[in-house]
């Protein structure tokens, strides 16, 4: 199974290609409308799965609810406007308007993929990793990355206790490869990288 990673911008973030399925798009419509077509992809994208509604995540979601795609993401990102509507003001969040509002804990099956959703909590409030327990693969947006680097937990909504907490939760997963909201994929052994992302995160947050 080929997973697509696409780099987008503003800020880098990693959008990744599964069959028909977009895990994040980035934050610009124009460019990520642009790749799916120079890929003939237009038709084939039926699920957008945001991993957080950060705009260098989310922002180009309407482009793909424009190709016919379903939008989801957690319903807490989808939510925080009503309690914190200073972090639009600082274009932080993308105000999405879902075609599916997640909790955490669902199973969706597509073809040959399966991901699961595990609410991840901390570098914003509704922000989820996507685990296909059977390839062993996560999708972690900005909750961890390569190196045993986490996210940031001083944006609106972020919280430490939770992230460690998060990251505790994600080192009971059996992961292999990683596929991170930013940087570079850890292609086999990412179990190690996410328990390392715990130690240093519980001594420094
Ligand atoms: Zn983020």
């Amino acid at each position: 199974m080929r997973v697509q990673r696409v780099v987008t911008p503003p800020l880098a973030a990693n959008s990744y290609i599964i069959k028909d399925v977009m895990i994040d798009c980035g934050g610009d419509a124009e460019f990520i409308l642009k790749y799916i077509s120079k890929k003939d992809l237009t038709k084939k994208i039926k699920y957008l799965f945001l991993t957080h509604a950060h705009f260098d995540h989310a922002e180009a979601y309407f482009a793909l609810q424009g190709i016919g795609a379903k939008v989801a993401v957690h319903s807490a990102d989808a939510e925080i406007a009503k309690s914190n509507p200073a972090a639009y003001g600082m274009l932080l969040f993308t105000r999405v308007n879902p075609d599916i509002y997640l909790t955490g804990g669902e199973i969706f099956k597509f073809n040959s993929v399966k991901l699961e959703v595990i609410h991840t909590p901390g570098h914003s409030p509704g922000s989820v990793c996507y685990y296909d327990r059977d390839r062993k693969w996560l999708f972690s947006g900005d909750t961890v990355f390569a190196f045993g680097s986490f996210g940031r937990v001083d944006l609106p909504g972020g919280n430490a206790v939770e992230l460690i907490n998060s990251l505790k939760k994600l080192t009971e997963l059996d992961v292999d490869r990683l596929y991170p909201g930013h940087d570079d994929v850890v292609e086999d052994g990412a179990k190690r990288e996410i328990i390392k992302a715990y130690e240093i995160a519980r001594r420094l947050l």
